[in-house]
């Protein structure tokens, strides 16, 4: 009842916002096969790693009796003595934090990979084994303890992005998987409030990568095109659009898994953060602010994500087949306290939504972008 409650309230967006991306009249209607479909439940298939989902859009009417996540603290302060992100702080393991005015880069204390680990194979039999040489490094965003990517400003997240491009070209000379992501929010185990991602470069191609790699590799083999660029192109100006400009395209994908899951593609080829010109960079900064604002609004909390950006892997070979993008992954499902949870049927059977991602975009296009804050000030104003 909140839910719908908030829904009407934000309905149609809040005055002075910038209009959604896609005008309401581009949108094509779907054919009755379709919305029948999708209107009860179906599996959807999910080309990026090839695996399907299943979609069952009536289960969000059912009681929810199960746990519910405490709303997060705010109000925190700009600077905290006790934060080991903070500039000019000791960390655990008795290094002191320059005093930083934009962004710092550090390699994680506590790391779970390290450039020196022995490299040898074992296989016996079914059991098999490698060395993982690699490298994992904190990036604080900021030097305000109180601030997140939606609460910046254009040109600090114009930073972070070069922030994130200068790490993947510098790892990428010696690893093949240079892995840039972030976690938000305590129920993504962020353990700490102060804005901040981490880079996890490895020797190896990890999971995911392995699969999107061999994914894009065989639609690249069958059709010359990009498999991204090619989906960017049939969801242009669609349902599942939240934001839209010239670079970049902001959707939630056809197959997410996660209730309020996103898609940020770059609409030119691009393999890499690296590749990206003055214009797009700019661009991004503006379209993260965008999606992050909305994220903020929709249930009127900073909303909790884990993040990340999959780019070509530095190994031999070309690469045309790979288009950068960012995943994000946010957890929540009704409300700021009700989460979805991989579990039961998906961990023994296949993953499960109940939301469609066409209602979470609807509902992502609809609230504000405009931050909480920025809201306040025009309705004062
Ligand atoms: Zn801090
Ligand atoms: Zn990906």
């Amino acid at each position: 009842m909140a839910e719908a409650a908030a829904r009407s309230k934000r309905g149609g967006g809040t005055a002075g916002s910038p209009s959604p991306a896609t005008p309401a009249k581009a949108r094509r209607p779907a054919p009755p096969a379709v919305l029948r479909i999708f209107s009860q439940p179906h599996r959807r298939y999910n080309p990026l790693i090839d695996e399907w989902v299943l979609v069952s859009p009536e289960r969000t009417n059912r009681p929810w009796l199960g746990r519910r996540d405490p709303a997060p603290p705010v109000n925190l302060p700009a600077y905290d003595p006790d934060c080991y992100l903070c500039p000019g702080n000791v960390r655990a393991n008795g290094e002191t934090n320059p005093k930083y005015a934009n962004t710092f880069v550090f390699t994680n204390d506590f790391a779970a990979l390290r450039p020196d680990s022995a490299m040898e194979r074992i296989e016996e039999g079914l059991l098999r084994a490698e060395g993982e040489q690699g490298t994992c490094r904190v990036l604080c965003f900021s030097p305000r303890h109180d601030l997140t990517m939606a609460g910046m400003s254009p040109p600090a997240v114009r930073r972070i992005i070069d922030v994130w491009a200068d790490q993947t070209e510098d790892l990428g000379r010696r690893f093949r998987w240079v892995q840039l992501f972030e976690n938000r929010g305590e129920t993504m185990g962020a353990s700490n409030p102060h804005p901040h991602g981490q880079v996890w470069a490895g020797s190896a191609l990890p999971r995911e990568a392995a699969r999107e790699d061999a994914s894009q590799r065989r639609w690249w083999e069958a059709t010359g095109r990009e498999l991204l660029l090619d989906y960017a192109m049939q969801e242009n100006e669609g349902p599942r659009v939240v934001h839209e400009d010239d670079d970049w395209l902001i959707v939630v994908p056809f197959w997410a898994l996660w209730p309020f899951e996103t898609l940020v593609i770059a609409k030119r080829p691009a393999r890499r953060l690296t590749d990206l010109d003055d214009k797009q960079r700019q661009s991004l900064a503006e379209s993260l602010i965008n999606l992050l604002s909305r994220y903020d609004n929709l249930f009127d909390l900073p909303f909790p994500y884990s993040m990340g950006w999959h780019q070509a892997p530095f190994d031999s070979g070309d690469h045309d087949h790979w288009q950068l993008h960012a995943h994000f992954y946010p957890p929540l499902l009704r409300s700021a306290t009700v989460r979805k949870f991989v579990v039961g049927y998906e961990m023994l059977a296949e993953n499960q939504r109940d939301l469609t991602p066409e209602e979470a975009a609807e509902r992502l296009r609809t609230v504000s972008s405009v931050r909480p804050d920025r809201q306040a000030a025009t309705r004062s104003a």
